[in-house]
């Protein structure tokens, strides 16, 4: 793990959930972490909370992940608040579960948008510093369901399977100006992503879980703590499946 002092980080969607505990993770590494995200307040209140425990510290700011100039800025702000950008995590993400049935074109897009181009303009923000600086590492936060498919997802599910092409042609784009690009696939995790989920279908997905439940967002963070440090030095263009065994 990075000792304090480790350099600016970037995570999108870093206000709750997942992200939030990836930048708690950041934070104990040393790191100064930018938590991006649509909700400004969250993302303050949640800086404040993950500055007080330190070594490294946090700040929140607006910042739409399908907004180009706002994306660039979390950038600039990394570098300028922690003196380089180490780490881009691109977690932000949304949903809008339904059938093709029902799935408007609009529904469609909208998850599209947030996690693939979101992440492309993520992933080429923070690799401009980067390159600059020849090192880094680019996390992209999948999903199980980019792998498998789910019916109810065929948004979610593309994308989710694009952002592992993206991962992929990034890191063969980078390797040799000293920057990693790296996928995790989350499965079933604890947040307020899947407790909008109807309990039923919860229920049903844990049966499937070979380690017998849901997992907790710091089951993540770890993992993404381990990508982003030096740990994983000779790691890069890989997709890690975090799933209680799912899908396996
Ligand atoms: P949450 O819904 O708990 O948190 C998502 C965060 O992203 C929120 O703070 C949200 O802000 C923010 N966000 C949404 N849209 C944008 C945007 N356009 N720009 C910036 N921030 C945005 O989700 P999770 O923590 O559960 O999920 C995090 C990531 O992990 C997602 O990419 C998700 O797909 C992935 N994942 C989650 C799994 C799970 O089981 N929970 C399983 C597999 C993958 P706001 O409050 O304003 O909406």
């Amino acid at each position: 793990m990075a000792a304090a002092g480790a350099g600016g980080a970037v995570v999108t969607g870093g206000a709750r959930g997942i992200g939030l505990e990836i930048c708690r993770v950041l934070v104990a590494a040393g790191h100064t972490v930018i938590l991006a995200d649509t909700d400004v307040e969250a993302a303050h209140a949640s800086a404040a909370e993950l500055s007080r425990a330190g070594p490294g510290r946090a700040v929140g700011v607006r910042c739409d992940v399908v907004d180009e100039h706002e994306v660039e800025a979390a950038a600039a702000l990394a570098v300028a608040e922690g003196g380089s950008l180490q780490v881009w995590v691109n977690n932000a993400g949304i949903t809008r579960d339904m059938t093709m049935r029902r799935m408007t074109l609009a529904d469609f897009r909208a998850v599209l948008d947030v996690h693939l181009v979101g992440a492309w303009l993520g992933t080429r923000a923070g690799a401009a510093h980067m390159r600059e600086q020849g090192s880094g590492s680019i996390i992209n936060i999948s999903s199980i369901s980019g792998k498998v498919g789910n019916i109810g997802q065929t948004n979610y599910s593309a994308a989710k399977a694009g952002l592992v092409g993206l991962t992929k042609a990034a890191a063969k784009e980078l390797a040799h100006v000293g920057v990693r690009v790296n996928a995790v696939q989350p499965g079933l995790i604890d947040t307020d992503m899947v407790r909008a989920m109807r309990p039923d279908i919860v229920e049903a997905r844990i049966k499937d879980i070979p380690l017998g439940r849901i997992g907790d967002a710091s089951e993540i963070a770890s993992v993404v703590g381990f990508l982003a440090g030096p740990e994983s030095s000779y790691m890069t263009g890989t997709v890690l499946e975090v799933t209680g065994g799912r899908h396996m």
